[in-house]
């Protein structure tokens, strides 16, 4: 199984944001580092759900760009992208489309219902469920 590993601090960003932008769906960008099947975040950005809406959600254009282009420029890379559900954490026909289109990056989850947080990712055309692995600080 595939692991994500990701900050306790950015995880309660995450969770913040989505209570937040209830009942729209929160949306963000993660960026870190992979290899090995394991996906080390190391950087959140919160994005604008575009969309406005409880049931889907897009990143706006020009946000995605400036956040991909600033952390291409610290030497990190995307992951993948979260967002939350007011539902279970699984993803919906909206995300599976989604997903297809971003094979390989990891699609991470948080219920704004049970406050759990699950992640997918696509790869040849399967669903893969991503471990989470929350750190409290990374060594390096
Ligand atoms: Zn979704």
């Amino acid at each position: 199984m595939r692991v994500v590993e990701i900050e306790e601090k950015d995880i309660r960003k995450l969770r913040e944001e989505a209570l937040k932008a209830f009942p729209v769906e929160a949306c963000a960008l993660l960026f870190g580092k992979r290899g090995n099947g394991k996906f080390l975040v190391k950087l959140v950005r919160i994005t604008r759900n575009k969309l406005g809406s409880s049931a889907r959600f897009e990143v706006d254009a020009q946000e995605f760009y400036n956040a991909l282009k600033k952390a291409e420029g610290e030497g990190l890379e995307l992951l993948g992208f979260f967002h939350s559900h007011h539902a279970k954490p699984e993803p919906s026909q909206i995300d599976l489309q989604g997903m297809r289109l971003w094979e390989g990056y990891v699609w991470l989850i948080f219920s704004t219902l049970d406050y759990s947080m699950k992640a997918y990712l696509m790869s040849e055309s399967k669903v893969e469920e991503v471990e989470v692995r929350i750190k409290n600080g990374f060594e390096d």
